[in-house]
């Protein structure tokens, strides 16, 4: 088989389909038999269609490592942090494992921005990642130096969202 070349992506910006963009990803390397983690920061809901469809695709491993509410900009709560703390090891593992070709480590842009993980613990990671693994990025508010730093950089940008038309979250469109 010839060698992969594992890339750095990024999904950035205030529209909608960042997360579903990794997971679109990952469903297409599944079809190739690949295997796949995915850790959700600031995420904690086991009703997430996501978390549901793994049952049903062999190499596809997701963590959630949040808890089930907002997290608070400025005054997280001391169980946000140690989650946080807890997905960025988890993170370090699975990446410096060799065993999978896809990690995806989605909303950590926020957790950065909110100040749960560090931005220089995220570019670490980017530099422990073997050859063959692609890192998959998600979340709004993506540093400039992460941006340098990968290989593809998307933002998606809200034209109209139906939100503010006052629907509300639904399951397999927003969770
Ligand atoms: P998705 O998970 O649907 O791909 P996303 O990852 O791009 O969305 P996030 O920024 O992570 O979006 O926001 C999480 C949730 O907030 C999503 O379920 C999404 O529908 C909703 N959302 C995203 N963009 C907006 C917006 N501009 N206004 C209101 N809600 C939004
Ligand atoms: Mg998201």
């Amino acid at each position: 088989m010839e060698s992969k070349k594992g890339l750095v992506l990024v999904y950035t910006g205030n529209g909608k389909g960042k997360t579903t963009a990794a997971l679109g990803l990952a469903l297409r390397a599944i079809g190739h038999g690949e295997k796949v983690y995915m850790i959700q920061f600031m995420k904690g809901n086991p009703d997430y269609g996501e978390v549901q469809a793994t049952k049903y695709l062999p190499g596809f491993q997701l963590v959630q490592k949040g808890r089930d509410c907002f997290v608070k900009k400025g005054n997280p709560d001391p169980e946000d942090l140690e989650l946080a703390k807890e997905g960025l090891e988890l993170a370090r593992e699975v990446i410096a494992s060799d065993q999978y070709d896809l990690v995806i480590l989605d909303e950590i842009n926020v957790a950065v921005d909110y100040g749960l993980v560090r931005e220089e613990d995220v570019l670490s990671l980017i530099d422990l990642k073997p050859e063959r693994t692609t890192l998959v990025l998600t979340g709004r508010y993506a540093t400039e130096k992460l941006m340098e730093k990968a290989d593809m950089v998307s933002e998606v940008r809200e034209i109209k969202h139906h939100y503010k038309k006052g629907i509300a979250a639904q399951p397999g469109i927003e969770y």
